[in-house]
């Protein structure tokens, strides 16, 4: 692979021709380092610098008139940047707000709309991100439920994607909810949420989605196809920074509704001051924050998403991001026949990340680590690559391929000790 310099070249040539290349001159990529880490830390850009920057001066200079005389205020800070997001999970204006962390979302739209009489069973799959499931268990655990009654898990074939016929198997009428990622967090399955959405919706049950490893990667139509609520994160593919403010979205036809979370920054705003004692749901998504909104995780987004728009927005970066992952799973299969490709072939079923799978992946995910190639292991054989089509080119795909191919002829893993726990 190292001799192969009309392969490098051609990366090289996709680069030049890339309408998006220049974005990445905005994001401070670590110094000589190979960065496909993007979906679970974004990097930091000049434009969430600045964004931050700003609050922090009006913090200095407003003190307490930040709230209204800061530019934007920040007393509406959750609402106006769900509106900037709206067009990227295809929603209303009202529809979203950045509030919590997504965890607190699951429960506090989990805790709000199950509704036993509308169907005990909650659907959910037995990949998913853990957190999910314990915000679900606890919030059927209030609900005077035992969670592995209610809890129907369709599980996976093969132990990467799950399979849409089993998903739509376990729609039945003891189904009051399905809750399911959009994109799988290991292999990066993309599911089919309209087809998933009318199945639940011919059930009598909602459709609510964890957009945390699609939102800015893959386009949504979220408010077309009448998903009933989403959760997500921004500081993965949106670039946020660590602990960022989460984003959620819920259907106008559900708005008016008393959160299970309820707090006073989700009171309509007209009434927020006269301090009654009895909550007024906002009449939008914006009834589901909680308390004070934190202006400092917020900011970065603020400025994150000018890199967004000025893109041409998510659908652009999906092009990309596409074009990237098929490149990477061409390399893959071309030059490390030990190793498998865990991810959907079919773009329509693919994320922004792609599992390369090996037994030895956490040995690997090290070495390649102390080369300065960034990515992450997942159990148990899962290496994951994240080519985010903001800051990371076809040649910086061609080179992370070279360097794994490299860690295998040298069997550079062996330096390191197998795996024993903390933060991959
Ligand atoms: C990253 C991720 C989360 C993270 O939740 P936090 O509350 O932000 O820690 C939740 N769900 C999924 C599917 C994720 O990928």
């Amino acid at each position: 692979m190292n001799d192969d310099e009309s392969a490098v070249e051609t990366a090289r040539e996709r680069d030049a021709a890339d309408p998006l290349s220049d974005l990445r001159e905005r994001f401070y990529v670590p110094d000589g380092e190979l960065y496909m880490d993007g979906n679970s830390l974004g990097l930091f850009s000049v434009d969430a610098e600045d964004a931050l920057e700003h609050v922090i001066d009006e913090w200095r200079e407003l003190a307490i008139r930040g709230w209204t005389d800061a530019d934007p205020d920040w007393h509406t800070y959750g609402e106006r940047l769900g509106e900037r997001l709206a067009p990227l999970v295809g929603a209303d204006p009202e529809e979203v707000v950045v509030a919590n962390s997504t965890t607190v979302n699951i429960h506090t739209l989990i805790g709000t709309f199950y509704d036993p009489d509308r169907g005990e069973k909650i659907v959910v799959d037995d990949l998913d991100f853990p957190t999910d499931h314990y915000a679900i268990r606890a919030q059927l655990r209030q609900h005077g439920r035992d969670p592995d009654e209610a809890l129907r898990v369709v599980e996976s074939r093969d132990g990467r994607t799950i399979d849409i016929e089993d998903v739509l198997a376990a729609i039945d009428d003891d189904v009051g909810m399905v809750f399911l990622p959009s994109v799988l967090y290991r292999s990066g399955q993309l599911f089919d949420i309209q087809t998933i959405t009318e199945a639940a919706h011919d059930a009598g049950a909602l459709a609510g989605f964890d957009l945390a490893h699609s939102i800015g990667a893959v386009p949504h139509r979220l408010s077309d196809i009448g998903v009933d609520f989403a959760v997500w994160c921004h500081y993965k593919y949106l670039n946020a920074g660590p602990g960022a403010l989460a984003g959620l979205y819920v259907n106008e036809r559900h708005f008016g509704v008393t959160p299970a979370l309820a707090g006073w920054w989700g009171n309509a705003r007209e009434t927020q001051f006269d301090m009654a004692l009895t909550y007024d749901p906002a009449h939008s998504a914006a009834a589901f924050q909680t308390g004070t909104i934190s202006i400092l995780a917020t900011a970065p987004l603020d400025g994150a998403l000018d890199i967004v728009e000025d893109a041409g927005g998510v659908a652009a970066l999906r092009e990309k991001s596409l074009a990237l992952t098929d490149f990477l799973i061409e390399l893959v299969d071309e030059h490390l026949p030990e190793c498998e490709v865990g991810t959907p072939r079919d773009p329509a079923a693919r994320g922004g990340h792609v599992a390369v799978e090996h037994p030895e992946a956490y040995r690997i995910s090290l070495a390649l680590k102390e080369r300065g190639v960034i990515v992450d292991f997942r159990q148990p054989d899962v290496v994951r690559i994240a080519p985010v089509p903001s800051y990371v080119g076809f040649e910086d795909v061609y080179r992370t391929v070279e360097h794994l191919r490299e860690v295998l002829d040298e069997k550079e893993y062996e330096e390191f000790e197998k795996q024993s726990g903390g933060v991959t």
